[in-house]
């Protein structure tokens, strides 16, 4: 399976350095993690520039490709020579203007499903990114009960999704399992829809992620998991 695994955040050189030689080991090269973070609550943690440099320096040691969500036109302009696939998150799919624009560095784009839309404004709003290679991915939906759990899984949504475009799919696990103990299963139940390629974050220290601490899985738990549900 296609995996692009790495931190909710990049948080520091450090932690950088950690999670870029683990996938490394694992022979994974498609390495996820936030620059700028959007957050509800702007006195939470709202991400850090400095990212760039340190993924720049990893990059001089490391092969990979780094995926980097991008909020507007001047993130695509100022993380040009360091991210090679740029993610639009859930908020932004329906920024029409972002996605008219994105393709001047020409680079491929992960378009996430906004938590509340419908496949077929996720379609829609993909062929905005005329030009860009397009990656779809579902991240997990509103939930009716969100006291009990944010959003609830829509890896069943694949097949449908499927009859309605022709572009890969991505799976996000983490986000759309709101806590990393799901997160073994819903690789197993997204598998069954054959996804393009899974998303999943993990942390050298969940608990004291800076951003999504409940949903990264640790080291541990991500070598076991790949390992026995994610290699071949
Ligand atoms: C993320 O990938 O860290 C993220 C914020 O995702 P989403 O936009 O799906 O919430
Ligand atoms: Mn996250």
């Amino acid at each position: 399976m296609n995996v692009v695994a790495g931190p909710c955040s990049f948080e520091s050189k450090e932690q950088t350095f950690e999670v870029i030689s683990f996938l490394n080991k694992l022979g994974i090269k498609d390495i996820r993690g936030g620059i700028n973070k959007y957050r509800s609550d702007k006195n939470t943690y709202q991400g850090n520039s400095a990212v760039l440099g340190w993924i720049k320096e990893a990059k001089r040691i490391y092969d990979f490709k780094y995926y980097a969500e991008v909020f507007d036109i001047m993130d695509v302009i100022n993380f040009d020579d360091v991210v090679d696939v740029y993610q639009v998150g859930s908020r932004n799919m329906y920024n029409t203007t972002l996605l008219k624009n994105i393709n001047i560095n020409r680079k491929p784009v992960i378009l996430k499903r906004h938590y509340c839309a419908s496949l077929q404004e996720l379609v829609k709003h993909a062929e905005y990114l005329d030009g860009c290679e397009v990656t779809l991915c579902l991240r997990g939906k509103q939930s009716l009960f969100p006291q009990e759990q944010r959003f609830c899984h829509d890896f069943a949504d694949i097949d449908i999704l499927k009859k309605m475009t022709n572009l890969p799919i991505m799976y996000d696990v983490s986000h759309s399992s709101c806590w990393s103990y799901r997160v073994k299963n819903a690789i197993k139940g997204a598998m069954v829809y054959e996804p393009n390629s899974i998303m999943i974050e993990l942390h050298p220290d969940p608990p004291n992620a800076l951003s999504d601490p409940d949903q990264q899985l640790n080291f541990d738990e991500f070598k076991s998991i790949y390992r026995e549900i994610l290699s071949e």
